[in-house]
């Protein structure tokens, strides 16, 4: 019980990136072929970003499916329908922007937004 616990005292912008790092290595932009979902525009809800998100992303990464029809991707465009974003599957292509494997996201704990020097 005497362990040191420093996670809990890094804010918490440093643990995403740290959790970025991580999921990011599955895979790349070596996702053509996969399925994204597309949406209309929806700015990033951490205070302060600029970025604006037209496709369903995590941390600014576009989220890709292996499966069309994958249960994971269809309950989130279901919810991003409920919230007007007007979601549309589509196949994924590297020139859409950086991707992430859902379950590579889901696996690092779901981070969905990370300080970039920018
Ligand atoms: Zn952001």
């Amino acid at each position: 019980m005497q362990t040191p616990e420093p996670g809990r005292l890094l804010l918490e912008e440093e643990v995403l990136v740290e959790d970025e790092k991580l999921w990011q290595e599955d895979g790349g932009s070596d996702h053509a072929g996969w399925f994204c979902v597309r949406t209309d525009p929806f700015p990033c809800p951490a205070a302060g970003c600029s970025f604006v998100a037209e496709f369903m992303t995590a941390a600014h990464l576009i989220l890709v499916w292996q499966e069309q029809d994958d249960p994971n991707l269809l309950r989130h465009a279901q919810r991003a329908k409920e919230v007007g974003r007007n979601p549309r599957v589509c196949a994924y292509e590297p020139e859409f922007g950086p991707s992430a494997s859902y379950y590579a996201w889901e696996a690092a704990g779901r981070p969905v937004h990370a300080i970039r020097g920018e």
